[in-house]
């Protein structure tokens, strides 16, 4: 079944840019700005334009375009942060189990520090 968007989420309000975000990086199927919170030296937020919840929601309904928009804006976020060498992860929270906390779908961005293991 699919999962309700809610139009007034925290990132949808930024696309619509009735709440102000550091910028990074726009292109015509993605955005991308800073964390609010940083967990890391860098730490930014990738998100699709369009109203997708998380990541189970955009891979079932996504066009082609869109994911390849979304996946390629990851990418050049990652190298334009200079976070490509030594290293960088990326995560997506997908639910309660996971703790997502903003139901728009946002890609993760961490870099600038040894991460450590994976967080479980
Ligand atoms: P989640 O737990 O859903 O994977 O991550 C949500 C992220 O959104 C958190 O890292 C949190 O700091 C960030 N965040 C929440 N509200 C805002 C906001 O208004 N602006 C920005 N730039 N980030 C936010």
């Amino acid at each position: 079944m699919a999962k309700t968007y809610d139009p007034n989420n925290v990132f949808a309000r930024i696309l619509r840019g009735e709440i102000p975000c550091k910028k990074v990086l726009e292109t015509e199927h993605a955005l991308a700005f800073h964390d609010i919170n940083p967990q890391a030296p860098t730490h930014i937020l990738v998100i699709p334009k369009g109203a997708y919840v998380d990541m189970d929601d955009f891979s079932a309904r996504a066009t082609e375009a869109e994911i390849a928009g979304l996946f390629r804006a990851v990418g050049e976020v990652a190298r334009g942060a200079g976070a490509a060498e030594p290293g960088y992860r990326i995560l997506s929270n997908c639910g309660e189990d996971a703790n997502q906390e903003v139901p728009h779908l946002h890609i993760h961005v961490f870099a600038g520090r040894r991460l450590g293991p994976m967080i479980t």
